[in-house]
């Protein structure tokens, strides 16, 4: 069959991927020059499905509410962007009640556990090279208070089956000896041992070759403007070096997923939501810590990448928007500095924004859409990178009409 996959970013490389090795001719479009350099860039390195907990969360709206128009808060609404977001902002609403966050979280959660595994067979499989650390990750905390709400999530963790340990501040210091100006300064933390991380550019672009070597052809400077049809089926992607025809088409193309969505008639709920990173040269640096640390308090990850630093965080709603805001970059800074005081403060710094594409329940859209011929996967928000070799192996299995390894009732366009 020939399948053409709409977008080159981690869900449509790692989708191009297994579809190439279940014996599909495989087309891959994308406007940029190569894979992965919109969302998938460099977002925050964290393969972690201890934090599939759905941002909406009881508690979310007021602090939404709280922030509204601060330019230094964590989770920043612009008013600008509110008439574009009503319906998706009702829905996120209704997401929030207990019952609905920890369902939704437990749904993400159970993707993101079968995707470190696929994640795994697959780089053995493949022998991909991507700054991956050594597993773990720390959640660190400033102050009893938060720390004793982390504990709440965690047990729910827990109770779905994932590794963590409370720690003292001691404790952090001993599984990271990085932390160790710190000390003083924390409350304590939660270890979680089965986390993970690495550079998700590198990897889209591995697999990519990869994916070439079986045969895939990537079609980049191609601009999707639209489609062909005829009765409930999808014929081809028109572009603007012309059109591409298919028997099956997937589309994954990020937040931009809702807008050629609209061109078939499909109201996706995914909706961008704007986040940042720091990328800084640390080469050489004897006090470089090992696995990432997560800061409650500034919220930001900070994550060693090779001879480099990710620091990741923050989260804006302003529609489309990708300039970088010099206030939410030096929150990253502020953030790394609070954390590793030490760091090489000479090493260059790189600053990039992306679009989370968020839907209102925190859970992926994957599966069929109302032509017959058209899939879904799109919408994973904070936690692509982690979702990504699961959703691109679950989608490959759908698409040649088997039953997928993983239920994706939870995921289905129409829940
Ligand atoms: C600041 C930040 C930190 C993050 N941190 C983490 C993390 O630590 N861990 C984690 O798991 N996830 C993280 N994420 C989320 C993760 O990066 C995303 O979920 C993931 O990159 C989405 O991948 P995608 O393939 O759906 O989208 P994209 O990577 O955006 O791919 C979509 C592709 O579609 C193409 N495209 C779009 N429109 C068109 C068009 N009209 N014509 C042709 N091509 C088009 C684009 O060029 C792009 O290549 C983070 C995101 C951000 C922004």
């Amino acid at each position: 069959m020939r399948v053409v996959v709409l977008g080159a970013g981690l869900i449509g490389t790692a989708t191009a991927y297994y579809l190439a090795r279940a014996g599909h001719e495989v087309v891959v479009i994308d406007r940029q020059r190569q894979a992965g350099l919109e969302t998938s860039f460099a977002n925050g390195a964290l393969l972690t499905p201890s934090t599939s907990d759905s941002w909406a969360a009881p508690g979310t709206p007021q602090k939404i509410l709280k922030w509204f128009g601060q330019e230094d808060a964590p989770m920043l609404l612009r008013l600008r962007a509110v008439p574009g977001m009503i319906g998706w902002g009702l829905r996120f609403l209704r997401e929030c009640r207990p019952e609905r966050w920890e369902a939704n979280t437990e749904a993400v959660l159970k993707l993101a556990l079968f995707s470190m595994a696929a994640l795994d067979r697959l780089q053995a499989d493949e022998a991909l090279e991507f700054d991956r650390n050594p597993p773990g990750l720390i959640k660190l905390f400033r102050d009893p208070l938060s720390m004793d709400s982390a504990l709440r999530a965690s047990a729910l963790y827990q109770r779905l089956g994932v590794d963590c340990t409370a720690l003292e501040p001691d404790g952090c210091v001993a599984v990271e000896p990085a932390l160790r100006p710190i000390r003083d300064k924390i409350s304590g933390g939660v270890h979680y041992p089965a986390d993970g991380s690495g550079d998700a550019l590198k990897f889209t672009q591995a697999l990519a070759e990869r994916a070439r070597a079986l045969g895939v052809s990537f079609l980049f400077g191609h601009e999707i403007t639209g489609f062909s049809t005829e009765s409930d089926r999808v014929t081809a992607v028109e572009t603007n070096q012309g059109a591409i025809r298919g028997e099956a088409f997937v589309l994954a193309l990020g937040s931009f997923s809702t807008l050629l969505g609209r061109k078939l008639g499909l109201s996706l709920p995914v909706y961008p939501a704007k986040g940042y990173s720091i990328t800084v040269a640390a080469p050489g640096w004897n006090g470089a810590p090992r696995i990432p640390i997560a800061d409650d308090g500034r919220k930001v990850a900070v994550v060693p990448l090779g001879d480099r630093l990710r620091v990741a965080g923050t989260v804006e709603f302003d529609g489309y928007e990708t300039r970088l805001n010099s206030t939410r970059g030096r929150m990253l800074v502020d953030g790394l500095g609070d954390i590793y005081p030490d760091y090489p403060r000479e090493g260059r710094i790189e600053h990039w924004s992306g679009l989370r594409p968020l839907t209102p329940d925190g859970r992926p859209i994957i599966g069929r859409s109302r032509w017959r011929n058209l899939f879904l996967n799109t919408g994973h928000g904070p936690l692509g990178w982690t979702l990504a070799a699961g959703s691109g192996l679950a989608m490959a299995e759908l698409v040649a009409g088997n039953s997928p390894s993983i239920d994706l009732a939870s995921f289905s366009p129409e829940r």
